[in-house]
């Protein structure tokens, strides 16, 4: 198995029921190649970050502005209202 098969077989190893035989294709992959292992351990955090994601989606709805920015918003607002 190449780093190619494996990243694009990634999700069905992840999700999709498989044979042992084709199971073992991927971890012998995994047991020489450490770049799959980072590969895979980012997937699965990536896969985690957006299960919170949905979980808290009320929460996160709240998007936090730098105070900086909000500074430059208020001042170009006032500044529109003096030209007003
Ligand atoms: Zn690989």
């Amino acid at each position: 198995m190449t780093c190619l098969q494996f990243t694009s077989y990634l999700h069905e190893y992840l999700f999709e029921p498989m044979s042992e035989a084709e199971k073992r294709r991927f971890e012998r992959h995994l047991s020489k190649c450490p770049a799959c292992v980072d590969y895979l351990a980012s997937y699965r955090a990536t896969l985690a970050l957006e299960e919170g994601y949905k979980s808290n989606t009320a929460e996160k709805a709240v998007i936090e502005a730098p105070q900086e920015l909000i500074d430059i918003v208020i001042k170009r607002l006032s500044l529109r209202k003096d030209s007003e």
